[in-house]
């Protein structure tokens, strides 16, 4: 299963006494209020909008706000980069908004000097869209509720109830969390749907591999 990804935005917030004993329990040495940048992250919903096709459900929001404390966040979902991490989720929650379920996270940074051009843009807007990236496990066929590889297509139109039903591919559980990237989407403009229409392509070739071996194992191998 590929990684997925989804991009939102991020804003800075002021933090309590218990959000910097929660952020202390991630240093080496305990900082100061003055020392630390915080920021919120509204990293994913379970809309069923989303543009990939694959929502998540509410369960897999209340797990990844479990698996995304202590999670780095860095530039671009570069994990080759060691200088590359820049903050750090040190809370995480799964709020319900509008029947919803919302992921939302919140991060810190320290007020060095290093970080003084990050801090200015995020505070300016500029710096605000962020992504997730974590492998799904468990995913559930929006039409025919199989949660191995079936034959419908996430994004394809199906019979189903005597009517025309878009497929989705629900996924239930998070295998593993990986990171949290700032991303440039002004230059990635289809960045969110680009990795749909991969998958899609993926499916439809897996599709027909199964139905070729199928054939093969049916005719005796000929
Ligand atoms: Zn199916």
């Amino acid at each position: 299963m590929e990684t997925i990804s989804k991009i939102m935005k991020a804003a800075h917030e002021d933090i309590g006494d218990h959000e910097l004993a929660l952020i202390n329990k991630l240093t080496l040495v305990p900082l100061e209020k003055e020392q630390v940048f915080t920021f919120k992250v509204t990293a994913c919903d379970s809309g069923e909008d989303d543009r990939n096709f694959e929502p998540l459900t509410a369960e897999c929001i209340s797990q990844l706000a479990k698996m995304y404390v202590g999670k780095p966040v860095i530039k671009n979902h570069d994990l080759r980069d060691v200088d590359g991490t820049l903050a750090r989720v040190y809370a995480a929650e799964a709020v319900k908004e509008n029947g919803l379920q919302s992921l939302v996270m919140h991060c810190y940074m320290p007020r060095t000097a290093k970080n003084e051009d990050l801090i200015a843009e995020i505070n300016a807007g500029i710096k605000s869209e962020v992504s997730v990236d974590f492998r799904a496990g468990k995913t559930r066929c929006g039409i025919c509720g199989a949660s191995k590889l079936c034959s419908h297509i996430p994004g394809y139109k199906y019979d189903a109830d005597g009517e025309k039903k878009t497929c989705l591919r629900y996924i239930e559980e998070c295998a593993e969390v990986y990171e949290l990237s700032f991303v440039t989407v002004g230059a990635q403009p289809r960045a969110g749907t680009r990795k749909s229409l991969d998958e899609r392509k993926k499916r439809k070739l897996q599709l027909m591999l199964e139905i070729i071996k199928t054939e093969v194992e049916n005719n005796d191998g000929i």
